[in-house]
């Protein structure tokens, strides 16, 4: 960040979007964590902070907001305890009481603004919401890569009324994007992407990407029984995306016209039902008896991924290799969360993110292990599809 911010009002954009508790309390800081370097780089250079947040979804099916629930007020003690300064708090985002909040704030002082989503012209990007939340700082500082996806006022178009001088990325999301460019843009090889979860719909445009661009490509999770049913095999009650069958197929002889080693689970954890309690077995993955599904993947799955893994120079993780919520289903996940973290100890780089895949290496205690660890879900997912995210574009004129 090359900015002087001494006398500046800077209003920033991060993503205090926290998952509650039924008494909203915090459950996962991990997003302030992450913003707190750029507030404090604010801070020490003498300037004030004026901070905006979306925080979960609230507006209901009827159009009325559900305030009480989504209030960032719910923040303010545990932002207040990290930052170690009192934080003021505007109970409007724009408008008159948040620009009197915003003129009277001193140097050195920090301004939380109410929930930007309870303004419609937050999700629409409206021109003349935007234009509201321009006004209240003289620097816009963009530190929410999460919401980088999304073209709302706050996050993209607001960004138009600042001079190209005059806005520029935090800390977070600068690094965000450098490790992510570490493992688009000349990589060290061999470059494996490690792809997971539940629907291969959600994951058709990465896939296709990272065929042109990686080595290895290893396929876990439910999205694997869509790429065994399409090559004729028989997968029980899996998960499978009937009308993704022709895609698995060309995505398939995709990989192998571009020379990419494909790895799909060999064999799977079989289970009678989807429940924490059911029954289980092994099972080659594409020879599942009628009334099982592969809910991980197994022994000779994990050991064949684990060496491609630490054979590999970078390494990209996005998705679980099984149902990891179920501690009986989980063990395949954690195959592959040590195997990264040991490639790791010995020098590759890994970087992963998805909501999923970091909770499980939070839950296994090895996000310290990794390379990188991403803030963003869907904004991480749409960078490595090759799509130029709105909040990044909207810097650069
Ligand atoms: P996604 O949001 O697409 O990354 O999917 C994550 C979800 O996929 C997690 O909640 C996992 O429980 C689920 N998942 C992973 N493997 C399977 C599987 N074999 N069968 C059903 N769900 C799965």
């Amino acid at each position: 960040m090359n900015f002087d911010f001494k006398n500046k009002k800077v209003l920033m954009r991060v993503d205090f979007n926290v998952p509650l508790d039924k008494s909203f309390q915090i459950t996962d800081d991990t997003r302030i964590t992450a913003a707190i370097p750029t507030i404090q780089k604010v801070l020490e250079d003498g300037g004030s902070v004026i901070l905006m947040s979306h925080l979960g979804r609230p507006q209901r099916k009827d159009g009325s907001m559900d305030r009480e629930s989504n209030t960032l007020k719910h923040i303010i003690p545990h932002l207040s305890e990290l930052l170690g300064q009192e934080v003021k708090f505007s109970e409007e985002t724009v408008g008159e009481v948040a620009e009197k909040a915003a003129a009277d704030l001193k140097p050195g002082e920090v301004l939380l603004l109410e929930n930007t989503r309870f303004y419609p012209g937050e999700e629409k990007g409206d021109e003349d919401f935007s234009k509201q939340l321009a006004k209240l700082g003289d620097i816009y500082i963009n530190d929410a890569f999460g919401t980088a996806h999304r073209a709302h006022a706050s996050t993209t178009v607001v960004a138009k009324y600042f001079d190209k001088d005059a806005k520029g990325f935090g800390y977070l999301m600068s690094d965000e994007i450098e490790n992510a460019n570490k493992v688009l843009d000349n990589p060290a090889r061999p470059l494996t992407a490690i792809l997971g979860g539940a629907k291969v719909s959600d994951k058709i445009l990465i896939i296709e990407r990272m065929i042109d661009l990686v080595d290895n490509l290893i396929i876990g999770g439910a999205m694997a029984y869509t790429f065994f049913k399409a090559q004729g095999g028989k997968v029980g009650k899996s998960l499978v995306e009937e009308d993704r069958l022709d895609i698995a197929k060309e995505l398939i002889e995709k990989a192998k016209s571009k020379g990419v080693q494909l790895l799909l689970p060999e064999d799977s954890i079989i289970a009678d039902d989807f429940n924490k309690d059911a029954n289980f077995k092994t099972a080659p993955s594409d020879d599942i008896p009628d009334g099982w599904m592969g809910l991980d993947i197994a022994d000779k799955a994990r050991t064949a991924f684990t060496e491609a893994i630490k054979n590999s120079k970078t390494i990209l993780w996005n998705g679980p290799m099984g149902v990891f919520e179920m501690p009986n289903f989980a063990n395949g996940t954690k195959a592959i969360a040590e195997a990264i973290a040991e490639a790791t100890k010995n020098g590759s780089f890994s970087l992963v993110g998805g909501g999923d895949s970091v909770a499980a290496v939070n839950d296994l205690n090895l996000a310290d292990e990794m390379s990188y660890v991403s803030t963003g879900g869907g904004a991480m997912l749409e960078f490595f599809e090759g799509k130029e995210l709105p909040g990044i574009a909207a810097m650069k004129d």
